[in-house]
């Protein structure tokens, strides 16, 4: 049996205990970590409250002075020297509650908390509990109830976020000083016993209610967190599979897909505001050279750059789409044929003009390159369709390809739809 009590003690010795108080260690650890990375944001909603608990702790203070000092008159020398100490505590927590308040509003005006505002919960909380304290031990002159006491501990436990470690030694001084107090002015053991026994039992209740918003605003802070950078993932991965799906990876420009989702939006307005609307089809000439002279990554590089130059020359309102290997798209809503045919010669010039750099093939050697260009305009007032529209950009395309290429070659807009792709 003595052997049995001596292997249990070991057991809770060696294994219960301490994991026990590792595991509350561990919580603790955890908590003060968590509360760490809250303090800022939990500083803040502390200035929000005692910004506005501030004016109302004002206001019901300032009732108290006046029940207090003008209504509670009387003749009876221990009563007026009671009420008058009740109206004097009551106008100097007024007076401080407006201090208080003044900072907490400073403190939210600031973008980098000051630093005696940072500590101003914890002045408040301790400043209002020692308050509280002294008006109970003040009333004890005419009544046995700690009701100032009371009232306080669940105004700071449930107005202020206090992390709990400070909450503790806040709620612990505060009873301490009320049970010293009491001491002093109780004459009645009984009473002296009730009431410390009352203020340690409020004491722990308001530290349960601090410890429990402190942990649930904790959680909900960093929950809240965790959410906005999920959602920040989020969104960032739906713009970069908006980009995958609409745009040509080597060029950045709208694939052939986004273009004629566009293209169709773009027709259908040109339509519906009786605008004319151009459409330019442009094909690198002898490409295929480039790649077997100078290799594909070179070719890539000839690509990027023609890209640039289009989406530098053309307007905002334009569209410009990578539509095959070598092959580019414009969309010029708003344009008529005259217009469009100037942009066309213009793109055709700046790549005669702007050749791509690179600079392993020496100085002055960077590959020139021309481009033959289709056009077909859609004027103001006529209805195609778009797939009429891009045959016809492309057979204006084939005529340049078949007359010599570097040059642009314009397609009239047919009479009917039909004709065309009867053609
Ligand atoms: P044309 O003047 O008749 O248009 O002759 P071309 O050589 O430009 O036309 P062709 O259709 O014969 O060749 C197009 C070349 O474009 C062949 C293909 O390898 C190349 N190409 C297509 N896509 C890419 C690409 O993404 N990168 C590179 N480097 N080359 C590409
Ligand atoms: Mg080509
Ligand atoms: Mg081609």
């Amino acid at each position: 049996m003595r052997g049995f009590v001596c292997i249990e003690n070991d057991w809770m010795n060696d294994s219960l205990v301490p994991s026990v108080l590792r595991r509350v260690r561990a919580t603790l650890e955890r908590w003060t970590q968590e509360g760490q990375l809250v303090s800022a944001a939990a500083l803040q909603l502390n200035l929000v409250h005692l910004k506005t608990a501030a004016w109302v702790l004002c206001l019901l203070n300032m009732a108290h002075v006046l029940v207090f000092a003008l209504v509670l008159g009387s003749t009876d020398p221990v009563r007026t020297q009671w009420a008058n100490g009740v109206a004097w505590a009551h106008a100097t927590m007024a007076a401080l509650m407006l201090g208080m308040g003044a900072m907490a509003r400073q403190g939210l005006r600031h973008h980098a908390t000051p630093r005696h505002v940072r500590r101003l919960p914890d002045i408040t909380a301790l400043a209002v509990l020692a308050w509280a304290v002294a008006l109970t031990l003040v009333d004890q002159a005419v009544t046995t109830n700690i009701s100032p006491y009371l009232n306080a501990c669940a105004g700071v436990a449930i107005v202020l976020l206090l992390p709990p470690l400070r909450a503790l030694v806040l709620f612990t001084l505060a009873w301490a000083l009320l049970a010293w107090g009491l001491g002093l002015v109780s004459t009645d053991p009984a009473t002296l016993l009730t009431n410390r026994v009352n203020a340690a039992t409020a004491s722990v209740l308001a530290m349960m209610v601090s410890v429990l918003l402190w942990r649930k605003y904790t959680q909900t802070e960093l929950l809240q967190r965790a959410l906005a950078d999920t959602n920040q993932v989020l969104k960032q991965q739906r713009a970069e599979l908006e980009t995958l799906a609409t745009r040509d990876p080597l060029t950045g420009l709208l694939n052939r897909r986004e273009f004629l989702h566009q293209a169709e939006q773009e027709c259908a307005r040109a339509q519906r505001d009786h605008s004319p609307l151009s459409l330019l089809m442009m094909d690198l000439d002898h490409f295929k050279t480039i790649n077997d002279r100078f290799g594909h990554p070179v070719g890539d590089a000839v690509l990027r750059h023609v890209a640039r130059l289009m989406t530098q020359s053309v307007r905002q309102t334009d569209r410009v789409a990578r539509f095959g290997g070598e092959e580019f798209m414009v969309l010029l809503p708003n344009t008529d044929a005259a217009s469009a045919h100037v942009l066309a010669d213009k793109l055709r010039r700046t790549l005669i003009h702007t050749p791509t750099p690179w600079p392993q093939t020496g100085a002055g050697h960077d590959i020139p390159i021309t481009t033959s260009i289709g056009l077909i305009c859609q004027p103001a007032g006529q209805n195609h369709s778009l797939d009429l529209l891009l045959a016809r950009v492309d057979q204006a395309l084939y005529r340049a390809k078949t007359q010599g290429r570097n040059r642009v070659e314009e397609m009239a807009a047919p009479a009917s739809d039909d004709s065309v792709i009867n053609n």
